[in-house]
């Protein structure tokens, strides 16, 4: 079948890192190439009807993954873990997680309290270290057929259209994400409106949060969205909506902040988001990372001086999975953050789509 194979090579890897999304695309680590599909016992073929890129894909090829984290990774492999299948013409998410029963391995303890996205195998067993889209010995989304176990695929609720139902995998991260901010506070602002943060403000408000939603966006067009997705107030910096709530105080050459936000979800996947966050979060404030930054730096004394709590979400249970799908139908406009759907020989473009970019892998 065909598929786009990732193979790392160090040379590119500190050439794409030296030079951002200035590197030549034609020279990034990816290319169209047939892959055999191999049959695997308790695993079931599903054709591939879109798979996104997600800015931890980005993050790969760039160069800017964490290096702490590459070790649960095998490759060369066939990225894509955002994925919408088809089974006998029906529609289905995909959960990529590749955790200890999808190993054959009896379930280490995070997996038997169900948590599965915390599995302590994740690089164990018969199967190379990695989940769907990360991992040498099953090919992820961007493919034109992935394996997996039938208790990972999701039907798709009637009448969810395929641009929004791609979502469920980031979704079902928000979903996390906004379970472990409980006990929600009477405000929330959201940093970043791209396809994390646009999703946690309409997840919250599908949610049933009725409380005070501000949302910080880079562009007039994510502005316009966040406004409809639920926000009451919109700021077009990080430092807008610092000053809008925090009172600045100045020692010498340095200044400091108090008052802000009680909750702060941080959606850029940036070094700087982060740091804005800490500061942005309020006395006793609780930030929630929904984004990916990696190695960075940042101030700390927040943790403490201010006793900010931090919660990160990555992967999913089951159920927060199963909850995201659930929720598709409610998040109506939610598909309005694709932007544009490439068959995989147009991958180049597709890196470099503003919006979310999807593949569809089978033309037919
Ligand atoms: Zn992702
Ligand atoms: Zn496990």
């Amino acid at each position: 079948m065909k598929a786009l194979l990732y193979t790392p090579s160090l040379p590119r890897f500190f050439a794409a890192r030296a030079l951002g999304k200035r590197f030549p695309k034609g020279l990034l680590p990816l290319r169209l190439v047939e892959v055999p599909l191999p049959e695997r016992q308790g695993f079931v073929k599903v054709k591939v009807r879109l798979s996104g890129v997600c800015g931890s894909d980005l993050a790969l090829l760039y160069g800017k993954s964490p290096p702490s984290i590459s070790p649960f990774f095998s490759f060369p492999a066939v990225l894509g873990h955002e994925i919408l299948g088809e089974v006998e013409g029906s529609l289905v998410a995909v959960n990529p997680l590749l955790s200890c029963t999808d190993r054959g391995l009896p379930p280490c303890p995070r997996c038997q309290q169900g948590e599965e996205g915390l599995c302590q195998n994740v690089a164990e067993g018969p199967l190379a270290p990695g989940m769907l889209g990360y991992n040498r010995d099953l090919p992820g989304g961007w493919g034109e057929w992935v394996l997996v176990r039938p208790e990972r695929l999701y039907p798709i609720p009637e009448g969810v259209p395929e641009e929004r139902a791609v979502l469920a995998e980031p979704l079902a991260v928000v979903v996390r994400g906004l379970k472990k901010l409980k006990p929600w506070p009477d405000e929330i602002l959201v940093l970043g409106m791209g396809t994390l943060g646009l999703s946690a403000l309409k997840a919250l408000r599908a949610l049933g949060f009725s409380g005070k939603a501000y949302a910080v966006a880079k562009y007039p067009r994510q502005a316009e969205r966040a406004l409809v997705f639920g926000a009451d107030r919109v700021y077009g910096s990080a430092k807008e909506a610092l000053l809008e709530r925090a009172k600045c105080y100045r020692y010498l050459l340095f200044e400091g902040y108090r008052g802000g936000y009680e909750a702060v979800i941080e959606a850029s996947g940036s070094g700087a988001g982060f740091r804005q966050a800490l500061t942005l979060a309020q006395e006793g404030g609780r930030v929630l990372l929904l984004g990916a930054p990696g190695v960075d730096w940042a101030d700390l004394s927040p943790f403490w001086f201010k006793e900010v709590g931090l919660v990160g979400s990555y992967t999913y249970t089951h159920e927060e999975f199963a909850q995201a799908v659930g929720l598709l139908p409610e998040l109506k406009g939610l598909e309005g953050l694709i932007g544009g759907i490439f068959p995989l020989e147009a991958w180049p473009k597709a890196l470099s789509a503003k919006g979310k970019a999807l593949f569809r892998p089978n033309v037919s």
